[in-house]
């Protein structure tokens, strides 16, 4: 089980959907995301929900001056919302990212390219390295059939 794997397990159904929210744009404020949650109908308990996400690292604040504080998501916060969208799709066996992988910012520091093409589902024809199906070079470049 991946790292992003284990903290979706422990995110509420509320707090995914702020998640979500905070994920669909970029330097939203409080407001803004109770305006967001608001037009969804739902009562998604934001201050408490929000608190959560910080408190685990899934997202952060930036504060510019005297505005309020910017929201967005953290590299982990990425790896979680990219696991829950790969998972959502109806493979048998979800490709999996690894460590320095989270399917937004191209892993740093790797030795050599990635020798697994694993498909990231919302990125057609691109692997968790974020590298081209094309420039994989595996023995056959598909994985192998499900036994
Ligand atoms: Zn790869």
């Amino acid at each position: 089980m991946n790292v992003f794997s284990r903290l979706l397990n422990k995110l509420s159904d509320k707090e995914l959907e702020v998640l979500l929210l905070i994920h669909s744009s970029t330097n939203l404020t409080v407001q803004q995301l109770e305006a967001a949650a608001d037009s969804k109908g739902k009562d998604l308990s934001v201050p408490e929900s929000l608190g959560h996400l910080i408190n685990e690292d899934l997202v952060q604040v930036k504060v510019f001056g005297n505005d309020a504080g910017a929201l967005n998501l953290s590299w982990l916060g990425y790896g979680v919302v990219n696991w829950s969208r790969q998972i959502s799709e109806p493979a048998s066996r979800p490709a999996e990212p690894r460590q320095g992988e989270n399917g937004e910012v191209p892993p740093v520091g790797r030795m050599g390219a990635c020798d697994e093409y694993r498909p990231i589902s919302f990125r057609p024809g691109y692997c968790w390295c974020l590298v081209h199906r094309s420039e994989h070079h595996t023995s056959n470049g598909l994985e192998a059939a499900e036994p």
